[in-house]
């Protein structure tokens, strides 16, 4: 605990635009006056390029805040486009479902509905296209490939919402639209359809008689209030002063907490300054600061340690430097992982290296850094 303790004392880190160090809660307010900083948006204001809705955001380890970052990015990128930056640079392994968790509201890397094997929205949609060219009543596209051991296993409340999803889908109506009547009558008529021989008249009596809760719930579903994709833009779903939370790896999860602590109108970062990874050629985030690397030490001798045996609960329990990492292994540490700058150190088989070299992460500080030397 002790140990966790002292890992939070060093929270100092570098602003990427005058090079300076400060201090992790002097940073937002650094920025705002960082006059390197306001040099380059004087300079890309003038020019005629479009100006777009940029947000700043400060992200950390919502357990170890000792790792954070300030970026800036414009407001129509999406969810993924943060979630493929957050996981380039701090968290990617093994490519683990992630998820952002925004108000009631969670967005994930993959939908349940794909989990459940369910075809992916965009079939769904044509598959209606088709849909509406045959008779209505006819053939029900493929899309529920539930099986009846599937429909067993689950309550009759997590049947209704998931078909209610596709009911959703199907009428391309407006639930909140429909009068309880309407929808208890579409619902039940879908239901039978779906289900089939599984449905027993029990069951349907129960259905019919939850479909007068069920519709409130959706018009919550339609709402926002549960499970989406990521394909969401940014603007959609945050707003200056909005907290919201990241989760990546649902079993060694490592927990991010990000916070829009500002907007302005600007010039999205340039091609030469963007990040551009494996995510498309419009996603455009800036780091305008980063923690410098906290001090870990090595758990027998204390001096700086390289590297972590993998496990622990607290990284810090298997930090080691490489002379003692070399003697003091303890029989179940079989594997060790590099000391990295990032919140997910130590866990899984994050290395972090291989990720920041192959998104050529090294080579954009440079050019920033001799960006700002020339100023
Ligand atoms: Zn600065
Ligand atoms: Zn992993
Ligand atoms: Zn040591």
């Amino acid at each position: 605990m002790a140990k966790v303790a002292s890992t939070k004392l060093t929270s100092s880190g570098k602003c990427n635009f005058c090079l300076s160090e400060f201090d992790k809660s002097k940073m937002t307010q650094h920025l705002k006056y960082c006059k390197q900083r306001s040099t380059i948006i004087k300079t890309e204001n003038s020019a005629e390029a479009q100006k777009t809705r940029l947000f700043h955001i400060v992200v950390e380890g919502r357990y170890l805040p000792v790792y954070w970052m300030h970026l800036e990015m414009p407001a129509n990128n999406t969810l993924y486009d943060l979630d493929a930056f957050l996981r380039a640079i701090w968290l990617e392994c093994c490519n683990h479902l992630s998820a952002f968790n925004i108000g009631k509201a969670s967005y994930s890397s993959q939908t349940e509905d794909m989990l459940w094997g369910l075809a992916d929205p965009t079939a769904i949609e044509a598959a209606d296209v088709e849909e509406e060219d045959i008779d209505e009543d006819e053939e029900e596209p493929d899309i529920t490939e539930l099986s009846q051991a599937e429909i067993q296993n689950l309550s009759p409340v997590e049947v209704a919402m998931r078909l209610s999803e596709l009911l959703q889908q199907e009428f391309q109506a407006n639930i909140a639209d429909l009068s309880p009547a309407e929808f208890q009558a579409k619902f039940t008529e879908l239901m039978a359809v779906r289900m089939g021989d599984s449905l027993t008249p029990e069951m349907q009596i129960q259905l019919s008689n939850l479909s007068v809760l069920i519709q409130p719930l959706l018009v919550d579903f339609v709402n926002d209030d549960y499970e989406h994709d990521m394909d969401v833009e940014l603007s959609k779903v945050l707003k200056v002063g909005q907290k919201f939370f990241h989760e990546y790896d649902f079993g060694s999860t490592t927990k991010l907490a990000l916070k829009v602590v500002a907007e302005r109108e600007g010039t999205a970062p340039k091609d030469d300054d963007k990040y551009s990874g494996e995510f498309g050629e419009d996603e455009t985030i800036k780091i305008m600061a980063r923690n410098n690397p906290p001090q870990i030490s090595c758990r027998e001798c204390g001096k700086p340690a390289t590297k972590v045996a993998a496990g622990y609960y607290y990284f810090e329990d298997g930090a080691l430097c490489d002379v003692c990492a070399r003697t003091s292994l303890k029989e179940y540490e079989d594997m060790f992982l590099p000391i990295v700058n990032s919140p997910r150190v130590g866990v899984c088989g994050y290395t972090g290296d291989a990720n920041v070299e192959e998104f050529d992460w090294d080579d954009e500080e440079e050019d920033e850094a001799e960006e700002d030397e020339e100023q």
